[in-house]
């Protein structure tokens, strides 16, 4: 009877985990990259993430704004220069 309830427990937990996983991608694939305006989760092996306002960016999109403007800073945040994100 225990372990039932134990299990029915686990099984609860689980699923609001999934949930919110769930939550969290959909809104991560609809986020857009603030410096060309598209979906960033449209290219997936190109996305870099400020670790302060935690918007998504394209590893290509900061490359070209840091080229000409080497110190910019996260156009949302403005908090994090976009040459210390991990650029891969
Ligand atoms: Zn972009
Ligand atoms: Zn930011």
């Amino acid at each position: 009877m225990l372990y039932d309830l134990y299990e029915k427990e686990k099984k609860r937990v689980k699923e609001s985990e999934e949930t919110i996983t769930l939550k969290l991608t959909s809104n991560l694939l609809k986020a857009k990259c603030p410096i060309c305006q598209a979906i960033a989760a449209s290219n997936p092996s190109e996305i870099t993430i400020c670790p302060n306002c935690l918007t998504l960016y394209h590893v290509s999109c900061i490359k070209d704004v840091i080229k000409s403007v080497p110190n910019d800073k996260c156009w949302v945040c403005n908090q994090i220069e976009l040459k210390t994100l991990p650029l891969v």
